[in-house]
């Protein structure tokens, strides 16, 4: 948990850095998506009318399956633009964990794909077509019929 007692933020602000486990994400494994790295952050917080402003950066790694071939990849997203502001706060503890995560979760790609170039896999023979060509001469084009499904799960 990103939490900071209250009593330790100075005029000035203070910086707080640190690593949270991967299990902050609380990911159940949908479409493949597992956190690969613990949750890395530098934050300041500085009080502010009141309450506090938290400013900053954070970052993981997460281990993702493409969309298009089912190869599994990683990807490290990192959020540089943190900015969050608690106005009226009077706790005694700030816990910024919840936000913090959604500043990740939120820079993850939509559609997941280990290349802009993947290729994918031949709908016909499972064929990865990223590794090698298979020998299907097909008229229709793998890479429409998998749009077509994509679209369906939406
Ligand atoms: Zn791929
Ligand atoms: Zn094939």
């Amino acid at each position: 948990m990103i939490k900071i007692f209250t009593s330790r933020i100075t005029y000035d602000g203070i910086i707080v850095e640190g690593e949270e486990p991967s299990e902050i994400f609380e990911l159940d494994n949908e479409r493949g998506l597992i956190a690969a790295s613990p949750l890395k952050y530098k934050l300041k917080i500085t009080p502010i009318n009141g309450g506090y402003l938290a400013t900053g950066s954070a970052e993981a790694i997460f281990e993702l399956i493409c969309d298009k071939c089912l190869a599994h990849f990683k990807e490290r997203v990192k959020n540089s633009d943190i900015c969050h502001l608690y106005e009226n706060y009077h706790a005694s503890e700030l816990d910024l964990t919840e936000d913090i995560r959604e500043d990740i979760l939120i820079l993850l790609p939509h559609r997941f794909m280990c290349s802009e170039s993947c290729k994918g896999i031949c709908f016909k023979c499972g064929t990865n077509l990223n590794i090698k060509q298979c020998s299907c001469h097909d008229t229709e084009k793998p890479d429409s019929v998998w749009n077509e499904l994509n679209n369906l799960k939406i």
